[in-house]
């Protein structure tokens, strides 16, 4: 299986317990969940696709791409710009984020169709996400959007993470319609219901899954922090009750991770609830340790 994700990258400075220095790592969401698919399944081939710059810092992120087990043929290389970048401040073990991402190369990722089609035609399951929409001007939204139409029209598999970020869009109107247009070109719509209840008013989970569902998705799971994870698949619904944890270090990431998971396990044909259920097993080492990269737990990558 060949899978890519498309979005952006960011350089993360995050504090280390040395006054005054920091650490220079790379997230972003669809990173990190190609980050956790490259660890769980090393079996599948991992793409990113997104844009970078020609500079240090861009070439060291397509090290740490390669050095993570993630293709980087289709990173593009912008001479003009770099890549976005975010700083972490801690106050009282509260993290708070600041973000120079306004002219990151990533939100130029999406000019080239030909660049997208040959990306996609060289995958069989295709990933992105709200925040992939939202850093792009309306013809790039429009030229993307085009492109998985076309690959999901030939047959490949489209996921997507609606993950809804109002900072990120001109006014929450255009989030609300554009996120829509993103679940009707897929068939994996993997959301959040907390984000989901605020901006579209869902009742419950379920109303989430249905409206997913009415856009064209044939699977939704519906993430929902401790409580249980409502999915709908080829019209089957079910739950799946979230293991209890005893502490929670870091909540960064565990959508990300858990969307790997589940997808991971969709590839090899494991019955859904199963697949919840390892996801859940999955962002709950997440969440138990700092920042968006966790180390997992080597029996975890023996299953
Ligand atoms: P997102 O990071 O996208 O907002 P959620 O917060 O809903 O996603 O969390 C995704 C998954 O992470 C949950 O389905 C659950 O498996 C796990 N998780 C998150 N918060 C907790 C928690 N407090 N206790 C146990 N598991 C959690």
């Amino acid at each position: 299986m060949r899978f890519l994700a498309i979005g952006e990258c960011m350089a993360e400075l995050a504090p280390t317990a040395a006054q005054g220095d920091y650490h220079l790592g790379f997230a972003g969401d669809t990173f990190n969940t190609a980050w956790y698919l490259a660890r769980i399944r090393p079996d599948i081939a991992v793409a990113y696709f997104t844009a970078v710059g020609t500079d240090t810092i861009s070439q060291k992120m397509r090290e740490a791409f390669s050095q993570s087990g993630i293709d980087d043929r289709h990173v593009q290389a912008l001479p003009d710009r770099t890549v976005g970048l975010y700083l972490i401040s801690l106050d009282n073990g509260e993290r708070s984020f600041s973000y120079w991402r306004g002219q990151s190369a990533a939100r130029q990722l999406a000019q080239d169709p030909q660049a997208l089609s040959q990306a996609m035609g060289d995958a069989d399951l295709v990933y992105f996400s709200g925040i992939t929409l939202a850093i792009l001007d309306a013809a790039s939204r429009e030229t993307l959007l085009k492109a998985l139409r076309n690959a999901r029209a030939v047959g490949k598999t489209i996921a997507f993470d609606p993950n809804l970020r109002p900072s990120l869009w001109s006014e929450p109107s255009l989030m609300i319609d554009t996120i829509m247009q993103g679940a009707a070109v897929s068939d994996i719509v993997l959301p959040s219901f907390e984000d989901e209840a605020r901006w579209y008013q869902d009742a419950d989970p379920t109303a989430t899954a249905d409206r997913y569902v009415s856009a064209g998705a044939t699977t939704v799971v519906v993430k929902n922090g401790p409580d249980p994870v409502h999915y709908i698949q080829d019209g089957v619904t079910g739950t799946v009750p979230v293991p209890l944890l005893s502490s929670i270090v870091d909540t960064t990431a565990a959508g990300d991770s858990f969307n790997a998971a589940i997808m991971a396990g969709l590839e090899g044909g494991t019955p859904l609830p199963d697949c919840i259920l390892n996801a859940c097993r999955m962002a709950g080492q997440v969440v138990q340790g700092k920042g968006a990269l966790v180390p997992l737990d080597p029996g975890f990558l023996d299953q």
